[in-house]
């Protein structure tokens, strides 16, 4: 066990007047100080290193100041950090649009960059909205979403998160109001139950005229539930979808890139969306970067009837700076034998944190590809939980009932096993 100096790690002006995430300003849990950080370690002001646990919140999957994506970064500098979109263009967004489209299946012909996440499924939602303004229905602008979802923190977004677990509940009459069906039940990979689909099938039925998408994460659910649900989900829900004209986006932001053992979760499902989201991963977690694609079809439909453009163009449209380094962590996952590494990091997971199931503390234990989770009975103390992690040396943040881990495709089995021991280790600490 670390013996640290606390108030050391912390930094008074930090706590009196940042604000960071979901935090009281005037109460904040600490935030610890990083000086800097490179492969799968943290390291802080006082010189405690930290086992990732979390890849910066699923961004950094290899891991931190990589030689690669540095030079990347730092030959980009030398040419231009950025330039606006709106009528000039650049070899970076056209050499990541190419590898985009070479990874994806044909279908996607059509890449919108955006700034973040979050605008990324504002931009996809948008783009199901003007798809039906374009055909004649500009009634069709609600959206079907299934709970437990956790889509972004901007208004669109908010609207189609879980209204409990989604963390924007006070936020409730002031947002949209949309419909909202059970999660699936059905396992990943258990056995499929048919009345999963019903409520959605009841709601497309009675309002798929009011209707533009469904949206949803694909077969995990990261932040409003850490839920792996049965792919068949996907392929009816999408089936039922099309029977009704309403589109399909797919938000993988969290999951693209690898992290379910596939490069992008839809295809544990073999189920193509007609919009689809990417962010976090797209730059291995250097900077914010997303990108919505979609097909011919609503592309061709939205720019073909007025206004003929797609209302959409922030500021920070196709980063130079961003893309490049995109360019170069795509490269680099495709060329690093991710799968391997990621389906070893899922054997390892379920072996090591299988124990804490056994715990009193604990619900389930659930591993999928590069994420592992532990479902706590009672809601974890997090200011306590992260203390002691750092104590141990690894770095992961709890939320609620979930203590869960996405480690760096790079991690050592090494380093992954101080990172399990520690959590099984602590989770068995906790008040029962
Ligand atoms: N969609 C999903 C599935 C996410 O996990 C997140 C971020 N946790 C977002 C959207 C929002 O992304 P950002 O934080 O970059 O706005």
């Amino acid at each position: 066990m670390n013996n640290i100096d606390f108030e050391r790690i912390t930094d008074a002006f930090d706590r009196e007047h940042l604000w960071h995430p979901y935090t009281s300003a005037t109460d904040p849990l600490p935030a610890y100080k990083v000086k800097e950080a490179h492969g799968c370690r943290i390291v802080l002001e006082d010189g405690t290193e930290l086992i990732e646990g979390m890849s910066s919140w699923w961004c950094a999957i290899h891991g931190y100041n990589h030689p690669v994506l540095n030079e990347a970064a730092g030959r980009q500098l030398e040419r231009m950090s950025h330039v606006m979109f709106g009528g000039l263009t650049h070899e970076p967004a056209i050499e990541l649009g190419k590898k985009l489209t070479g990874i994806l299946p044909e279908e996607f012909t059509h890449i919108f960059y955006a700034d973040s996440g979050s605008v990324a499924v504002e931009v996809a939602m948008k783009m199901a909205v003007q798809y039906h303004y374009a055909l004649g229905h500009p009634e069709r602008s609600d959206f079907v979403t299934i709970r437990t979802g956790y889509h972004g923190d901007t208004w669109n977004a908010m609207s189609v998160c879980d209204p409990v677990t989604g963390m924007h509940s006070i936020f409730g009459p002031a947002l949209p109001v949309r419909h909202f069906v059970p999660s699936p039940q059905s396992r990943f990979d258990g056995e499929w139950l048919q009345e999963d689909i019903r409520p959605l099938e009841k709601v497309l039925e009675e309002h798929h005229d009011t209707l533009a998408a469904l949206i949803l994460e694909p077969v995990v659910q990261g932040a409003g539930g850490m839920h792996f649900y049965n792919p068949e989900y996907l392929r009816q829900a999408s089936m039922l979808c099309r029977r009704y004209g309403v589109l399909v986006i797919f938000d993988e932001i969290a999951t693209g890139f690898g992290r379910t053992g596939r490069l992008f979760a839809w295809e544990h499902a073999g189920v193509k969306p007609d919009i689809m989201c990417i962010g976090k991963a797209l730059t291995g977690g250097y900077m914010t970067l997303s990108a919505v694609l979609t097909t011919d079809k609503v592309a061709e439909t939205i720019s073909g009837n007025s206004p003929h453009a797609f209302m959409h163009g922030p500021t920070f449209m196709a980063n130079p700076l961003a893309c490049a380094v995109a360019c170069a962590s795509v490269d680099l996952l495709l060329s690093s034998g991710w799968k391997e590494k990621v389906k070893s990091i899922e054997s390892q997971m379920k072996r090591e944190l299988a124990p804490a199931a056994f715990l009193p503390q604990v619900a389930e234990v659930r591993v999928l590809g590069a994420i592992g989770v532990i479902e706590t009975k009672k809601p974890v103390d997090m200011a306590w939980m992260q203390r002691r992690f750092i104590e141990e040396g690894i770095w992961v943040r709890p939320f609620g009932k979930l203590v869960y881990i996405m480690p760096p495709f790079i991690i050592s089995p090494e380093e992954l096993s101080r990172l399990t021991s520690a959590l099984v280790k602590i989770t068995s600490e906790m008040p029962e």
